[in-house]
């Protein structure tokens, strides 16, 4: 049994091993010297390893090997422990995926490849965030439901421009800078659907093309580096935190999402809300009742709080509601003859969040509203802050993580190594900027992410 388990995974290692040397020799031939191997830490910070183009095949077949204390790594990179996950013990196998090596357009010389962490043994590494984004697409997949997701990046650029919000003088001001962001997309194999400029000065927003969940999560890593290198080349910085002046509208980092079956989008066709059917209903009031606990993932870091004020369009209320940008959770029905544009958007969420930790925490929180059979309550139309009895979401990290600690469907859909440990980092972040002033955690915050 052990030996025939060891056997298949020698086997899979000489099928990467093969693959990627065909991918090597390509890239070779491109001039690519380096690929950049990432995964998304707790923190929701980007860590990679680089390795050779001509080392490929070995790293295919038997990985790169890094320390799990990464995952107990806080944003200004000191580090916390939690009780499976810390200290100086231990390596993993970072494995890429070659399915998404992707060659980096604002980077010459460069591959990217997002990566799945395993044991030395060759067993999945628990506490891995794409496995287990992987694993909750999986159990949809067993409900029967295949979901289509999406992440919007926001992020400023700085120094910040003159152009109004949404002004088109903006995008003349940087009009090269604009279309080397979409000429570097396109050129990666990335379908965008639009940017825009966005509130604040110096604030763009790009949406891409829904996908899988994981590939939903692969695409918000690769487009964001991609953004910081075109705006590196032009001489910009690019911020991805949630908030940047405490006073002003943030970053968020919304989730779109639709569920399909057998080619049909379940967001439409049906007896519930709007048209939407059942199981998309009671999928929509699972994350919706699950939103304080699910913005420990999602609005992960104190800054994120900051960001999540009302009236700013950060859907700082747990209520829905047809396109009210104000609802934590805003349904879109989709123009008439493009019904199959219908989804969700959450809105609550910010780019300091590990996308891979959102799209399957968001999954199980579904889910469990699918089996639970729940019913969403009445959409809410207007701006919250004015109604009565609508419900805040958490104003604070702590609050929020009193919420998701609280919560046995993240635990399980976690596990507790994975589950401890974003316990344990966002402890450790609210306690790092304890007593610091808003303003201070801005500035220690949006250039990290
Ligand atoms: N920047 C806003 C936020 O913090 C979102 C604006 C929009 O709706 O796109 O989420
Ligand atoms: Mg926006």
């Amino acid at each position: 049994m052990e030996q025939g388990h060891g056997a298949r995974q020698q086997e899979q290692a000489r099928e990467r091993a093969g693959a990627a040397r065909i991918e090597a020799a390509r890239l070779t031939v491109e001039g690519i010297r380096a690929v950049a191997l990432t995964w998304v830490d707790v923190a929701g910070l980007t860590r990679v390893k680089a390795v050779p183009t001509a080392r490929l095949p070995q790293v295919a077949a038997h990985g790169v090997g890094m320390s799990p204390v990464f995952d107990v790594y806080l944003v200004d990179d000191s580090v916390t422990s939690s009780p499976h996950i810390g200290g100086p013990d231990g390596d993993l196998r970072l494995i890429p995926d070659l399915e998404r090596l992707t060659v980096l357009h604002a980077q010459p010389g460069w591959a990217w490849a997002p990566v799945d962490r395993f044991e030395q043994s060759g067993q999945p590494y628990t506490a891995c965030q794409r496995q287990f984004a992987r694993r909750m697409a999986e159990r949809a997949a067993g409900h029967g439901i295949e979901l289509r997701m999406g992440f919007e990046t926001e992020w400023m650029v700085d120094p910040p421009l003159a152009g109004p919000a949404y002004g088109m003088a903006r995008v003349v001001e940087r009009s090269e800078y604009v279309a080397d962001v979409f000429g570097a997309l396109a050129a990666q194999g990335v379908e965008v659907l639009q940017i825009h400029p966005e509130y604040t000065p110096g604030q763009f927003e790009v949406s891409v093309a829904p996908s899988d969940p994981v590939g939903a999560a692969d695409l918000a890593v690769l487009v964001r580096e991609t953004i910081r290198a075109v705006s590196l080349r032009h001489g910009l910085a690019a911020w991805f935190g949630p908030v940047i002046d405490p006073d002003g509208v943030g970053n968020g980092g919304h989730l779109h999402l639709s569920l399909w079956q057998g080619g049909r989008n379940l967001c439409r066709g049906g007896e519930g809300p709007f048209d939407m059917s059942a199981t998309s209903e009671a999928f929509l009031a699972g994350i919706l009742d699950a939103l304080p606990a699910l913005l420990a993932i999602g609005a992960p870091s104190p800054a994120s709080y900051l960001r999540l004020a009302p009236s700013r369009w950060a859907g700082a209320f747990q209520c829905w509601g047809l396109e009210n940008r104000e609802a934590a959770l805003r349904f879109i029905a989709g123009p008439p003859g493009a019904e199959d544009a219908a989804n969700a958007e959450v809105k609550c969420f910010d780019p300091a969040a590990n996308p891979y930790l959102v799209t399957g925490a968001v999954i199980a929180a579904g889910l469990a509203g699918i089996d639970a059979g729940l019913r969403l309550p009445e959409p809410v139309s207007g701006d919250p802050v004015h109604l009565h009895g609508q419900r805040r979401l958490p104003s604070s990290l702590p609050e929020a993580l009193g919420h998701f600690t609280g919560s046995a469907v993240l635990r399980e859909a976690l596990g507790d190594p994975l589950f401890e440990a974003v316990t344990a980092v966002r402890q450790a972040e609210t306690k790092l900027f304890d007593g610091l002033t808003p303003r201070e955690i801005a500035e220690a915050t949006r250039g990290r992410y």
